[in-house]
């Protein structure tokens, strides 16, 4: 489905486009000093979770309808817009009803295709902004279905949050990033602007402008950040938040990337090299496929000699040998490695087709 999308605000994207405030709404003093703090560090959108989805029962779970009054305080006297998280009916009927100026749906919802339409047919005949966090798995369509989903109900004024995905084992970050699938998402919508949620990214603070950093470099359109006047006592999420002042810091020190230059030199050098990068992804593809050929081949010959496809040795071999190469000419392990399974996966689904024309035939 062909999707055009409009501006959160306005008639362009302000670049960048910066969200901050605390992960839960918890007093009405608390939230009304991190607006009044965070607008003098120069925001353009102030967040606070009202309902706050939690991992256990027993959690704080949330201020409720009250922390709404207080959003409300933050438009009229600190004069900045607000969000909140949304993930039932009720959710969106009193943001509204409060006049909460744009929703978010968390990654918890993402996930739920029953949450998403709930969310959605509330919205209908409704015009707000909405921003769409990515699910907590990493699935590239669950994220594309809740945008669908939001977008069928007439919302025009649509953007996503990447806040990065759950993963089992050790990793530095609370979220591990994938920053491919965004991109992937951004390949399918290229005029949806993305803002990069740094806080549940990292869960901890001394990595937040690392990875925002490294969002903007992607051309992300903005961040969205957890801020609160003393972090350590949050209700929630404590260890990833910092104060105003951090905040304020923390974008000093972010370069914010142009996406384009009006520059016809710029212009014309950024061809020149995208020129070359295109003829080697050609030769690239030409050599997989010469490469796919003679799979091919040796398939067809070990039919002929009856031997097993999959010759273990041979694989560490081609392994071993290529990650050592590829180290010589700073290519990293990882990269060398995940290429060479792909490329071997698929010399494996050649060669059983091979052998499976062959039992066929016998058959
Ligand atoms: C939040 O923004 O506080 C939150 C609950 O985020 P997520 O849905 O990304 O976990
Ligand atoms: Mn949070």
């Amino acid at each position: 489905m062909s999707m055009t999308f409009q501006p959160l605000f306005g008639h362009a994207h302000k670049r960048p486009f910066l969200i901050a405030g605390p992960c839960s709404a918890e007093t009405e003093a608390q939230v009304l000093q991190t607006a009044r703090e965070l607008a003098l560090q120069g925001i353009d959108l102030f967040r606070a979770g009202i309902w706050k989805p939690r991992t256990r029962p027993g959690e704080f779970e949330g201020i409720g309808t009250p922390g709404l009054a207080w959003l409300r305080r933050v438009k009229e006297e600190v004069g900045l817009r607000t969000t909140t998280e949304v993930a039932n009916t009720q959710h969106v009927f009193e943001a509204l009803k409060y006049g909460i100026d744009v929703l978010w749906i968390g990654a918890r919802t993402t996930v739920n295709p029953f949450s998403v339409q709930e969310v959605a047919d509330a919205l209908r005949g409704v015009d707000i902004p909405v921003l769409i966090k990515n699910p907590v798995n990493p699935d590239l369509k669950l994220w594309m279905g809740a945008i669908e989903r939001i977008y069928k109900a007439g919302i025009r004024r649509i953007a996503v949050i990447h806040r990065g995905f759950s993963h089992h084992g050790e990793t530095r970050y609370r979220n591990v990033p994938r920053w491919q699938i965004a991109i992937d998402l951004k390949r399918h919508f290229p005029d949806l602007p993305i803002f990069c949620d740094n806080s549940h990214i990292c869960g901890r603070r001394d990595i937040l402008r690392e990875v925002a950093q490294q969002a903007l470099d992607l051309n992300y359109d903005g961040l969205m950040t957890e801020v609160h006047p003393s972090p350590d006592q949050a209700w929630s999420d404590a260890a990833q938040q910092i104060t105003p002042l951090q905040y304020g810091e923390m974008k000093a020190m972010l370069q914010f990337r142009r996406s384009g230059s009006e520059d016809p030199n710029f212009a014309q050098h950024i061809d020149h090299l995208r020129h070359q990068i295109d003829e080697i992804d050609e030769e690239i593809l030409q050599l997989l496929s010469h490469r796919m050929n003679l799979a091919q081949g040796i398939g067809e010959y070990k039919r002929r000699n009856n031997i097993a496809i999959v010759q273990p040795t041979r694989w560490s071999e081609i392994v071993d040998k290529a990650t050592a190469e590829g180290r010589k000419k700073g290519l990293s392990d990882e990269f060398v490695e995940t290429i060479l399974r792909a490329i071997h996966q698929e010399s494996i689904r050649r060669q059983s087709l091979v052998l499976h024309e062959e039992t066929q035939q016998a058959s």
